[in-house]
């Protein structure tokens, strides 16, 4: 791992042109969101200053005490799994959530967009590996999903979002990542949304979940350094 930041956000950008040079896509189209999650409002700035908009949180309790810290204008996201008795304070606090999974969790976000005033955005999180993990739809309950969600006027689906497991060779999952695409061509005419986003692919995975279609790519330990606290991404919102 190389020593700044800077360095290792220049090695990424990198990294991610070469998979979009391998898969015929433009860079611009791939958005860097920095998982921020046990990182102080120091590292945060340092991201920022170096010229990262968009970051991601897991915790609202942690990203509450947070955001206020941190530079104005960036733009934030929920990206860990979020209780429902906790979307009110989500909606306010961030402009996306990545990890919805619920109808329950889904209502609860348009009621909060409602009272907010504004269009909530979300994206599914869908379990494609059918793992036993503990979060994430099964892809056969996504269609009912996408019935409410019509009904609903302060929520938007903005796309999909998918944690694989983890494999020592990131080819592995690959065919989870191209599900995930498949399942929102899939899906896009059916659902009544556009579906833009693919939120996937982790600081082991990019550059493959990128060759597949990624549009988001949530990236914690290859920007930051290891984690003090080396946890698999579950924590609860
Ligand atoms: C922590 C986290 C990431 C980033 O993980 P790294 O492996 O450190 O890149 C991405 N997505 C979610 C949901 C996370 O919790």
């Amino acid at each position: 791992m190389t020593n700044t930041f800077s360095e290792r956000l220049a090695e990424v950008r990198n990294r991610i042109k070469a998979a979009c040079e391998k898969s015929g896509r433009d860079p611009k189209s791939v958005r860097i969101l920095a998982a921020s999650k046990a990182q102080p409002p120091e590292k945060i700035r340092e991201a920022a200053e170096c010229g990262l908009t968009l970051f991601g949180e897991n915790r609202v309790q942690e990203a509450r005490q947070k955001i206020p810290l941190s530079p104005s204008g960036l733009e934030w996201h929920m990206i860990g799994h979020l209780q429902t008795n906790k979307a009110r304070e989500a909606t306010r606090l961030f402009q996306m959530t990545h990890s919805v999974d619920s109808p329950k969790l889904l209502e609860a976000i348009d009621a909060a967009g409602e009272s907010a005033g504004r269009v909530a955005r979300v994206c599914l999180e869908i379990n494609v590996s059918g793992e036993s993990s503990k979060f994430g739809l099964p892809p056969e309950a996504a269609p009912e999903i996408f019935k409410l969600a019509n009904g609903l006027k302060h929520l938007e689906i903005t796309g999909l979002m998918t944690i694989p497991p983890v494999a020592e060779d990131p080819d592995a999952v690959r065919h989870f990542f191209a599900r995930l695409r498949a399942l929102r061509e899939q899906w896009r005419d059916l659902s009544g949304f556009a579906l833009n986003e693919l939120s996937m692919g982790m600081s082991h995975d990019f550059e493959v979940a990128i060759e597949e279609g990624a549009t988001i790519v949530r990236l914690g330990t290859v920007l930051f350094g290891r984690r003090e606290t080396q946890e698999r991404p579950k924590a609860e919102g």
